[in-house]
């Protein structure tokens, strides 16, 4: 039997119990309570789970990213190197940010390549890291380049929570990582995101940017040990900085706050239907399944793949016989007007070709594998993906050279 890929996991019951409180007395806006609002309690509650000292709940991880280059001063028209395999509203979130995104090839293993991302880095004032589908790039080679020169690192972990590289939690390892709670991650709160760091001046900044207008940042302000360093930095930008207002509500913080403490067993779950189903398919002549780098321990929701020796017309068949068996399978650069294949950001300042990252992207495949699939559910998708494969290309084997 094959499952229904696209619902999320039921919310758990206890987000309706506050929900109801939140509805009786109508205090949705996250600075009315003298404190201990929702999302200020999702803040402290991520930023603990993420080892960190601060974290900003804002309404989405593109307004996360957008206040992270804004928080840190850069200037217009900076150059902001990311990965040619993203989502659209990454560069959108550095032209939104008056900075010009330069995009670096992605291999075939869909992670950055690092001697594109050298040659690139010239000239550059931020690097953002977008670990696209979870996939971590060599983060020991990207934050070595960078720290050299200076250049800080935001991580693009909208995808990863819950990833790890040598241990360390993906979104800890740059200056500042951001989060998505858009309903296809890990946290659903239908949108959402976070933004965290370990630096005073830029968290203050970026939390008067997201719109804590006059003194609201004192509800920033922990019990514990950083208060003092804190309001310091607060004092310093009061009144200095732009209001953007992209704050999150009291209800999705009350949405995603007892979702948490699932974290672990989905991660796990997760990363236990990928790895069957990948080493399923690996077994078809004509699929191939990138293999992760040895320090990154995955979080996967979701199965991406490459197909082998198929022209651009097989790759089509191959996606439709998929879908005929019950799989839906987006090839990344063959379908119109993707939103995740580089040709497509007509909206950039500047553009560059990028033979490798489009030759990748012409043979990726992307389908979701949520966490709840049971293994039995998992065989069936395997079963269809290496059929279509068959129903394309069998005839070829057998009767080709
Ligand atoms: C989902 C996603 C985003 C965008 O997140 P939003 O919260 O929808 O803005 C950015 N980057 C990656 C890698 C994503 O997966």
């Amino acid at each position: 039997m094959l499952p229904n890929m696209h619902h999320a996991e039921p919310i758990p019951e206890d987000a309706r119990a506050e929900i109801d409180r939140l509805l009786q007395t109508g205090d949705l806006f996250r600075y009315t309570a003298p404190e201990d609002a929702p999302v200020a309690l999702l803040e402290a509650e991520f930023a603990a789970e993420m080892g960190v000292k601060y974290a900003l709940a804002v309404s989405s991880c593109s307004a996360a990213l957008f206040l992270s280059l804004k928080a840190l001063g850069l200037p217009r028209d900076a150059r902001v190197l990311m990965p040619g395999f993203t989502f659209a509203a990454v560069p959108s979130s550095v032209v939104h940010a008056d900075c010009i995104p330069v995009l670096c090839e992605v291999g075939e293993n869909y992670r950055i390549d690092l001697k594109d991302f050298e040659a690139q880095l010239d000239g550059v004032q931020a690097v953002i890291v977008s670990h696209m589908r979870g996939h971590t790039s060599d983060m020991d080679a990207i934050m070595a380049l960078c720290n050299a020169r200076d250049i800080p690192v935001i991580e693009d972990a909208a995808h990863s929570l819950g990833t790890t590289w040598h241990g360390q939690k993906i979104g800890t390892i740059g200056r500042i990582g951001c989060f998505s709670f858009q309903s296809y991650k890990l946290l659903n709160a239908g949108e959402g995101g976070i933004l965290i760091t370990d630096d005073a001046d830029v968290v203050a900044r970026a939390v008067i940017l997201s719109g804590a207008y006059e003194h609201n940042w004192r509800k920033h302000l922990a019990r514990g040990d950083n208060s003092a360093e804190l309001e310091q930095a607060f004092a310093r930008w009061q009144n200095k900085l732009p209001l953007y207002n992209l704050r999150m509500s009291n209800l999705s913080a009350a949405v995603i706050r007892p979702q948490i403490a699932q974290i672990a067993r989905r991660v796990r779950d997760g990363r236990r239907n990928h790895d069957q189903v990948a080493a399923l398919i690996e077994q078809s002549p004509w699929i191939s399944v990138p293999a992760k780098l040895p320090p990154e321990e995955r979080a996967p929701d979701s199965l991406q793949f490459n197909l082998c020796g198929m022209s651009d017309a097989d790759v089509r068949a191959f996606a439709e016989a998929a879908e005929a068996r019950g799989v839906k399978v987006q090839v990344f650069g063959l379908s119109t007007d993707n939103a995740r294949a580089f040709w497509n950001w007509q909206f950039l300042p500047e553009s560059r070709e990028l033979p490798r990252t489009r030759a990748m992207l012409m043979r990726a495949c992307d389908t979701r594998l949520p966490a709840r699939l049971t293994e039995a559910e998992c065989d069936a998708v395997a079963a269809v993906l290496i059929a279509a494969a068959e129903d394309v290309m069998g005839e070829t084997r057998a009767y080709g050279t």
